[in-house]
């Protein structure tokens, strides 16, 4: 098994970064590759992603087609992911040929189930909302019995933008039902899949932390992202985050024991929840670029997109600092509308993801506010 901290030898500029998925985060990758003499070559399924616009190569092919897989694996110098789901077995197949892929795969493992993922957090000493396993309706009335309402009930794996998951409230909305009924309805909701019962959380407010790690184990955090969610998706990122320099700190610790723990290459997303009291909760983390860093790209020198290729391609991190205040909106769906308004602002600066057709819900692109700091 290949370590992420590997003796592989880093990438030279004009070398190339394979890069598996090709949404947004793929296409904003494969532009600061690009900004630094690199070249990418996205692998992914769909004919119409936003990645094949901005990359060198590409590999129109399944993630278990084997042969595709091995021609990937060696035209690229190493390979990344950007998104959370990719099959442990693709990342097998890759390594099997030889290929260098970072985050390594205990990340992913990790991360793609949340019930794993809890107990690790747990295991590293930060806190997170209580849980119970659920894996049927007895569990789960077991679950709500021990952690009580509300509480939330989510898919082990295959979640994302809220999807998966369902509240289940201490009200009872429909009276024609009786609260087995209503917990019975709760798990078919949810696809009747292994899942994972969490207590509803009181927070005040979400932050996130930004960070990356690099192939000789440096660490490198960017500033707390406070943000809002509607209906499961993030809209909103702040920085500063209105929270104390307490908190950031706790938050900041957390991220980079987490970096540590899993031997990480790359960049990390690590979600919190912020309780009255300033201490945090731990949510979850993505192991890979983060919508919550897109601020990156504009308040700071090196984006989160430059330091993850800088990490995996085996360069150092860059510097973190942030040059100016930052408000990340998201453009979802027919939001999209709005981008020439967005050109007509001052200090704006607009990013659009190159999506053919904006559905309800999609991310299509995005806009950051700048400011001076305060
Ligand atoms: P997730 O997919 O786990 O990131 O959840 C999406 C959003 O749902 C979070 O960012 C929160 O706003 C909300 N949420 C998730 N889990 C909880 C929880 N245990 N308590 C309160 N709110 C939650």
């Amino acid at each position: 098994v290949m370590t992420a901290t590997s003796d592989a030898a880093p990438v030279e500029p004009n070398g190339i970064i394979g890069i598996l998925g090709g949404g947004q985060l793929g296409r904003m990758l494969a532009m600061s590759a690009a900004q630094l003499g690199l070249r990418t070559h996205i692998f992914c399924p769909d004919d119409a992603c936003p990645a094949y616009d901005v990359c060198a190569e590409k590999t129109m092919a399944d993630y278990d087609d084997v042969n595709a897989l091995e021609a990937f694996a060696n035209a690229a110098d190493v390979v990344t992911y950007e998104f959370e789901n990719v099959p442990a077995r693709t990342v097998e197949i890759l390594q099997n040929f030889g290929a260098n892929v970072f985050p390594g795969s205990k990340a992913l493992a990790v991360a793609q189930d949340r019930l794993v993922e809890k107990e690790f957090i747990r295991e590293a000493g930060a806190e997170t909302a209580a849980f119970y396993p659920v894996d049927d309706v007895a569990s789960l009335n077991e679950g709500l019995k021990k952690i009580g309402r509300p509480a939330i009930l989510k898919t082990r794996r295959f979640g994302y933008d809220g999807k998966g998951q369902t509240l289940i409230s201490d009200q009872m909305n429909d009276l024609d039902l009786t609260w087995e009924a209503a917990n019975k309805k709760a798990w078919e909701e949810i696809g009747a899949r292994p899942a994972i019962l969490e207590a509803f959380i009181d927070f005040t407010c979400e932050i996130s932390i930004i960070g990356a790690r690099s192939r000789s184990g440096d660490i490198a955090l960017y500033d707390a992202a406070e943000n809002t969610h509607r209906g499961g998706i993030l809209r909103r990122s702040c920085v500063p985050a209105k929270v104390s320099a307490g908190t950031i700190r706790a938050a900041q610790r957390i991220a980079s024991d987490l970096l540590e723990r899993l031997d990480y290459v790359g960049v990390i997303g690590v979600e919190f929840f912020v309780k009255l009291d300033g201490t945090v909760i731990v949510n979850e983390f993505a192991p890979r670029v983060h919508n919550s860093g897109h601020w990156t790209q504009d308040a700071c020198a090196v984006s989160q997109f430059e330091q993850h290729v800088r990490a995996v391609a085996g360069w150092p991190l860059g510097d973190t600092v942030r040059h100016t205040n930052a408000v990340m909106e998201n453009l979802i769906g027919d939001d999209v509308k709005d981008w020439r308004t967005c050109l007509q602002s001052r200090n704006l600066c607009l990013h659009l993801y190159g999506k053919r057709k904006a559905l309800p819900g999609r991310k299509m692109g995005h806009v950051t506010e700048i400011s001076p700091l305060s």
